[in-house]
């Protein structure tokens, strides 16, 4: 289990914010549709609006996973910058390399 005192406060603060944002993005793409489809809105406008947070979406996932793990200091959410990545993000607290949680983490700053 990982300690304050094992991991860079700094880049845990950066991840778990970059992760909040990505959770925040992936979760609000159906509500807004769903909103879009019973607010009546024009069909262009709803489909502009879908395609603009679906991009914005992809970034923020994007930048999550340019993120290093705050105790190994490798990629968090991927193998190597080109390789595989992990299939959970953003839902995933979990380093692919060293297991060190956020969750755990977060706890232990308390
Ligand atoms: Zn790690």
């Amino acid at each position: 289990m990982a300690s304050a005192h094992g991991f860079d406060l700094d880049t845990f603060e950066r991840l778990r914010r970059a992760r909040r944002l990505a959770v925040v993005f992936v979760i609000g793409y159906l509500p807004l549709g769903l909103s879009l489809f019973f607010l009546n809105a024009p069909q262009f406008t709803g489909t502009v609006a879908l395609a603009l947070w679906l991009a914005v979406t992809l970034a923020s996932l994007w930048y999550l996973r340019t993120h290093e793990c705050p105790r190994c200091g490798q990629l968090f959410y991927a193998d190597s910058k080109w390789g595989q990545t992990n299939l959970r993000i953003p839902f995933s607290g979990q380093c692919m390399h060293c297991g060190f949680t956020l969750a755990h983490a977060a706890e232990d700053r308390l």
